[in-house]
């Protein structure tokens, strides 16, 4: 049996340190708002090449957070529209929405999966663009995004299943005005529960949002903005600070299981994701292929104890939840590639798996015709 992800075995590698993080915070009497945190947030800033970092409660908070912060400050209004790629997990849709911004949703490139910056459906009423660096692939075009910032138009990376990518030097998070993490029990670098953080090189936008998390206050009681509880707590950011440390050795890992893939995979009905780009590093979140008869290919494997997923079977603007709402538009064009993809994606298992799994899997997958 090749299950999809197994996070016990994940969380078996530093469990004994994870035991003593879970223990000084215990002993310590503070569980909110206390040291942890903000060492934590020093390590992640650090480690992202960000100014500023506030640890916060998920990555879904982590992108409100950010919008509602640009509200606050006057640079986002209601109504205005956020680009936001379709192929992406519901939450990057959800955070425009539910901020009352209108979501555009823009189609995606077919090798790398990610927003399609050729295809921008750009309007009077863009103010923002979501790139999703999606899988953990740096999804950015230093061509497009500067003409959009010469617009005005901000730039919100979700970096949630990126952390550890970079492009040219630049880890992915510290690219855009401000980016949105998530600690997601499975992504590459996972809390014990929900977890998420924000980075910005923008002070007003990093005392914004951090004033947003913690009921809209900064000083005790004073509460300058009607705000959220959105905190990270003592107990995640010590078992996160563990994890953090281990990120170089996770995202090499990944890389040497995405590679091997990528080797060995020769069925010709097989597209495999596209390579990185040159100077850049790929987190891969996911290992991504794509196959016309993607249904009885998952099948197959299942049927040899092979476990895959699929990210996302249906694309974002397709849901049930947004179906006739008044703040979901979808570019002019339509969404040919995107809703293609969900018909054909599969992932394959990439966290923690041995060389010899993956020579089984794609033998697998060769013998599938
Ligand atoms: C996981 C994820 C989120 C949301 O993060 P949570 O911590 O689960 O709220 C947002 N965007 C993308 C692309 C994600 O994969």
């Amino acid at each position: 049996m090749i299950p999809f992800q197994d996070l016990k075995k994940t969380n078996s590698h530093l469990s004994d340190r994870y035991v003593d993080a879970a223990r000084r915070v215990i002993e310590s009497g503070r569980y909110i708002n206390g040291s942890e945190v903000a060492s934590f947030e020093k390590e992640l800033a650090s480690a992202t090449g960000s100014r500023f970092c506030i640890a916060v409660s998920t990555g879904l908070d982590a992108l409100r957070l950010i919008l509602r912060g640009y509200m606050a400050l006057g640079r986002l209004r209601d109504g205005d529209e956020v680009i936001v790629p379709a192929n992406t997990f519901i939450a990057t849709f959800l955070a425009v929405t539910d901020c009352g911004l209108t979501a555009m949703a823009a189609d995606v490139e077919e090798g790398s999966y990610c927003l399609d910056f050729n295809k921008l459906p750009l309007s009077p009423l863009t103010r923002a663009v979501i790139p999703v660096h999606l899988f953990g692939r740096p999804c950015w075009s230093e061509e497009s995004v500067s003409r959009l910032r010469s617009r005005g138009i901000l730039i919100i990376e979700d970096n949630a299943q990126a952390l550890g990518a970079s492009l040219h030097g630049r880890k992915t998070g510290s690219l855009g005005d401000a980016s949105a993490i998530s600690f997601y029990p499975a992504k590459n670098i996972g809390a014990f529960g929900d977890a998420g953080a924000v980075l910005t090189d923008d002070a007003s936008l990093s005392e914004t949002v951090r004033m947003l998390a913690n009921y809209g206050s900064s000083e005790k009681y004073r509460h300058e903005l009607c705000g959220f509880n959105c905190r990270m707590d003592e107990l995640q950011a010590a078992m996160l600070r563990v994890k953090l440390s281990d990120l170089p050795l996770i995202t090499e890992r990944r890389n040497h299981s995405a590679a091997l893939y990528s080797a060995l995979i020769s069925n010709p009905h097989v597209s495999l994701p596209a390579q990185p780009e040159e100077g850049s590093v790929h987190a891969w979140h996911q290992y991504v292929i794509a196959h016309p008869r993607r249904n009885e290919l998952r099948e197959f494997l299942l049927s040899h104890g092979v476990g895959t997923e699929i990210h996302y079977p249906v694309a974002c603007h397709r849901q049930p939840c947004y179906q006739s709402h008044h703040l979901l538009k979808t570019a002019p064009g339509g969404l040919p590639v995107a809703e293609n993809l969900a018909e054909r994606i599969l992932s394959l298992p990439i966290a923690d798996i041995s060389d010899d799994e993956i020579r089984t899997m794609a033998d697998l997958i060769n013998r599938f015709s």
